[in-house]
């Protein structure tokens, strides 16, 4: 089963995420994360995106979607993708079509975790405090859920009129927001 996890950043889709990847044995496709191992390792990519990402902007479509295919085409994990952070825009839902039709697979559903901008503020300032990531100070934030606003939340026009397409209250405890994705899966 292949799962996109969609919603502002700080909805909880890292948090449902891993706990999809335990209950259905599956792979976490974080781009976010994916593109923070890059800076740690200080490879090539790593120089070239470490700006953007401190300053909450996009990464390059280009590096993006190439470090995306690697696990699309990985086939051990093949229909177990659950991706959080991608797609954040319409070139990316198509191009995720693209790779996902060429490697014979496809979306089974797709979960919006929606929640307004002020619970987003409280939680990233939380996170900040324990993760200590460069791109959470209060700035940032802001700018990054404008960038949400304009760039990604029109995807949702691409995927909300799908039969598998399920929006769930983001603002909900954790747990009731698993129970929730559960029941749609049926698991
Ligand atoms: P996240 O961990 O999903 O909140 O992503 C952190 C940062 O990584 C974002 O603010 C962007 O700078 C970058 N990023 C993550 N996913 C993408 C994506 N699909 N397209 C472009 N940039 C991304």
């Amino acid at each position: 089963m292949n799962i996109i996890l969609f919603g502002p950043p700080g909805a909880g889709k890292g948090t449902q995420a891993k706990y999809l990847v335990k209950k259905l044995n599956g792979f976490q496709i974080s781009t976010g994360e994916i593109l923070r191992d890059e800076i740690k390792k200080n490879t090539d990519i790593g120089k070239k995106i470490i700006n953007n990402m401190n300053e909450g902007k996009f990464v390059s479509d280009e590096i993006v979607n190439s470090l995306l295919k690697i696990h699309v085409v990985d086939p051990n994990k093949r229909e177990k993708l659950i991706f959080d952070g991608y797609p954040r825009s319409l070139s990316q839902a198509k191009n995720l079509d693209i790779l996902l039709k060429d490697s014979n697979q496809k979306i089974d559903c797709i979960f919006f975790l929606n929640v307004n901008k002020e619970t987003i503020v409280e939680r990233i300032k939380k996170r900040k405090i324990l993760e200590k990531r460069s791109d959470d100070d209060l700035d940032t934030i802001l700018k990054r859920y404008d960038t949400y606003i304009e760039t990604t939340r029109p995807v949702l026009d691409y995927y909300s009129k799908n039969s598998n397409f399920h929006e769930i209250d983001g603002a909900m405890e954790i747990d009731q927001i698993t129970n929730k994705i559960e029941g749609f899966l049926n698991v």
